[in-house]
């Protein structure tokens, strides 16, 4: 029940699990990281339960620091609360990674075509079929993920925040919405996604409401927003005043 984003010079996951935290109030029953590394390569750990059985995990097995990330907390709707289930979801041989807030009223019939092309699923969510469907228009768009993004956000019904990133675009993380919040963070070199400004507050007190059915990219030193057909939009600017 809780998203957040980041790009830009620090190692991320200190930023994602302490954004997850501020996002607890919401409520969850899993919780899961994704970061691309200097090398371009994604690592990813997801576990059922409390965000401290996720931290003590990658205490345990650390993943390699990267300075691009997404990190989720789930409140179950399709599929159980299982590790498995727990977001980020992969796709396009592991190299992308995707995390959702929210329903995807019409996966059923995205995922009978996805299994009639040969592909597979490990999971039972809605969630998993965006990431396969995204793998997909990611390679039929000239491994383009934001246009590809916006075909997928185009065909979804329902209620969706969605963030991903691909280990072919390090320093980018897409996102889109409706029926559900994203908000951007607009750091120095540094850029944050969040479902609520209280996944970045004690970075930046700037930030950009995204509108609804609308797509945003970040990178370290720029966002830019479009709606689902690609038009540039005009975002609302607004300064966060509660204390962090
Ligand atoms: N429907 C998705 C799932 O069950 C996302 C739930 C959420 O909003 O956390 O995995």
């Amino acid at each position: 029940c809780g998203i957040v984003g980041y790009v830009g010079p620090r190692d991320s996951q200190a930023i994602l699990l302490a954004g997850l935290a501020r996002l607890e109030y919401r409520g969850y029953d899993s919780a899961g990281v994704a970061v691309i590394d200097g090398d371009g390569d994604l690592g990813m750990r997801k576990r059922a339960g409390k965000l401290s059985v996720l931290r003590d995990d990658l205490v345990a097995h650390p993943l390699r620091d990267g300075t691009t990330g997404i990190g989720h907390t789930r409140w179950a709707t399709h599929g159980g609360p299982t590790d498995v289930n727990a977001h980020p979801h992969l796709a396009d041989d592991d190299k992308l990674a995707v995390i959702h807030n929210g329903i995807i009223e019409n996966f059923a019939d995205i995922k009978a075509e996805l299994v009639a092309e040969g592909y597979t699923f490990r999971s039972e969510t809605d969630t998993e079929v965006a990431a396969v469907l995204l793998g997909r228009e990611y390679r039929t768009h000239d491994a383009d993920l934001v246009a590809a993004f916006r075909a997928v956000a185009d065909r979804l019904e329902g209620a969706f925040t969605l963030l991903a990133m691909h280990e072919e675009h390090p320093g980018l993380v897409v996102g889109a919405r409706r029926n559900s919040p994203l908000v951007i963070g607009l750091g120095e070199g540094e850029n944050f996604l969040g479902s609520d400004v209280a996944a970045f507050v004690e970075h930046t007190r700037s930030a950009l409401a995204i509108g609804q059915d609308q797509i945003v990219a970040i990178t370290p030193s720029g966002v830019s927003v479009t709606d689902f057909e690609g038009n540039a939009v005009e975002v609302e600017p607004f300064e966060v005043l509660w204390d962090a």
